[in-house]
This record gives structure tokens, sequence and C-alpha cells, in this order.
């Protein structure tokens, strides 16, 4: 895969937050390499109305500047990293932007949310440590949708294998980091398969708080995963809408992951709200036969 960088300039590095809890988002990047097929940031596309989204990276080369120049004309709060793209993604081992950026943050006492699925975080552990050494200056959070790394290369073609996320949680925890682990976005039939054995797992790299995000549909990512769905989980797909878009599913899942977690004595918070039942009501009967058809043809063969 060819990946489009372009280096550009920003005239704003904080923007207010819409975010529960934060002040400010910053985002180094627009665009984001790990492609993932469910991203809700794909709306940023409107930059590059051309390229299709993962196949580009824009740098704002300047935001450390940027940064430095209207921070000490701001009250300090909290900046959360990563709401339209992952600070960490690969291109960040190059620029080093995010890293530079925590650096100010941290010079200016500001606090800091970072989201990301990438074990280059772990760089900054230098950086991280003194955020975190002031009281809530700092909370980290490793996204991980499923165990499998065949699943995870279904759903996110470009971001970093499932056992290098479990090495770098390892390492934040043994640095007294305390990562949390988001199970997001939780994709019903897949995410739930060796959901103990993720678990298990989580424990052993010393998490003790997960949470879990219901998929989001509203964000133009159905198409995507409905293609990925008819590709690679055609058994799945043909009773998806039936079995597992619907609230009761949620209802028993939420059950069955809060009883696991009390037994790994793992904190466990489910968020997101079910849109699934709009999808359905718009559903049209060619989509139905479609499904059935592909379930016809894939028996055949
Ligand atoms: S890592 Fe986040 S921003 Fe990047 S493609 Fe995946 S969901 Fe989108």
């Amino acid at each position: 895969m060819i990946i489009d960088f372009k280096e550009i300039k920003c005239s704003k590095a904080l923007t207010p937050s819409k975010i529960y809890g934060f002040d400010y988002t910053i985002n180094p990047y627009i665009g984001c390499t790990h492609k993932c097929s469910y991203c809700y940031a794909r709306f940023m596309n409107r930059f590059e109305p051309y390229k299709s989204w993962g196949n580009y990276v824009n740098i704002k080369k300047n935001i450390v500047q940027i940064l430095g120049n209207e921070i000490s004309k701001l009250k300090p709060g909290r900046v959360i990293f990563s709401s339209v793209t992952d600070a960490y993604q690969p291109i960040e081992s190059k620029y080093k932007i995010t890293r530079q950026c925590l650096e100010i943050l941290n010079k200016y006492n500001f606090s800091v949310g970072l989201l990301t699925k990438s074990p280059l975080i772990t760089r900054d552990i230098d950086i991280l440590h003194k955020l975190n050494s002031r009281k809530g200056g700092l909370s980290i959070g490793m996204s991980i949708m499923c165990l499998s790394e065949e699943d995870k290369n279904n759903f996110e073609e470009g971001s970093p294998s499932i056992e290098s996320r479990f090495g770098a949680l390892k390492r934040l925890n043994n640095e007294g980091l305390e990562p949390f682990v988001f199970i997001a976005p939780f994709i019903p039939g897949v995410s739930e398969k060796n959901i103990e054995l993720l678990l298990k797992r989580l424990k052993e790299c010393g998490v003790k708080s997960i949470m879990i995000e219901r998929l989001n549909l509203r964000s133009g990512n159905w198409k995507d995963i409905r293609i990925i769905l008819e590709d690679k989980y055609l058994n799945l797909v043909s009773n998806y809408y039936k079995d597992y878009l619907c609230s009761d599913y949620y209802r028993n899942l939420k059950q069955d992951i809060r009883q696991l977690c009390d037994m790994y004595g793992i904190k466990t918070h489910i968020v997101g709200s079910n849109k699934f039942k709009e999808k359905i009501k718009n559903k049209k009967i060619t989509d139905y036969l479609w499904l059935f058809f592909k379930s016809i043809i894939n028996f055949f063969i």
C-alpha cells in the first residue's frame, strides 16, 4: 500500500473539546494509517475528498511551534490526544510531534489523556512519568477490539498486532502508569470470540480496568464493516441483524462480561447507545436478498 504523506501548516493546536472531562483536543495528524474499517473519524476526509481513509496522512509540521505560542495564554486544562487520529501511528516515530507536544503540555501543567493502538507510546515513558507525577495529570488507554490477530487484520488493516499491544500494556503497568483497556468498538459476533481469554491476558498484563464501547454506526462506517462481514464472516452475517444488532444481545453480553470481569478482578464500564434499530428499519429488502444469495453461493463453493 502506498501512503500519501503530506506536510501541512496548521493555524491552531488546541481546540475546545466536546469530549466529557476534557477541555481541549489536539491532533498532530489528519488521517490515520491504522486504517480501521469502523473508524469514526472518517468525516475528516472532507479535507481530502479524493483520497481514501487510511491511505494518507497530513502531518501538521508546525503544530509544536503553534502550541508553544498559544499555550502561555491559556488556563491549564485537560487535553485529549487522538480524537480524530492516532497520535502514535507509525509516522510519529519519524516526526516525534506527539512527543514534543507532550513536553510542552507538561511544562505548562496541562493534564493529558491518550488513547492509542500503538506500542510506540512506550517510547515516551519518560514524559508520561512527568505528567503522571501530578495528581490527575495523565490517563492512558490502549484500544483493543478482539484477541485474534486474524480478526484484527480484517477490521484494522494497518494497526499494530494485538500481541505487541499486550507487550506495551505490560511495560506501562510495570512503570506504574496503569493504562486502561478500551475494548472498542465491540463488534458483535467478532469481539466476543475468546473474550474470556482476552480478559485473562489483560489481567496477566496488569490491567485493572476496561471500558467497552458499543459499535457506533452513525459515522458512515457501516458500508465498510458490512463488506468485511460479508467477505469474511458470511455465516455470521446472514443472521447479523436478527441475532446481534438488538438490545437483547447487548443486555446478555453486559451480564456475561461483568461476570467474567468480576472473576478476574477487572473493573468494567460499558458505554455507547444502541442505534442498530434505526439501521434495521432502514434496511432495504434487496439487502436481505443479497445476503441470502451470498449464503447460498457460499454453501455450494
Ligand atoms: S486508530 Fe483510531 S483514528 Fe486511526 S483509523 Fe483506527 S479508529 Fe481511526
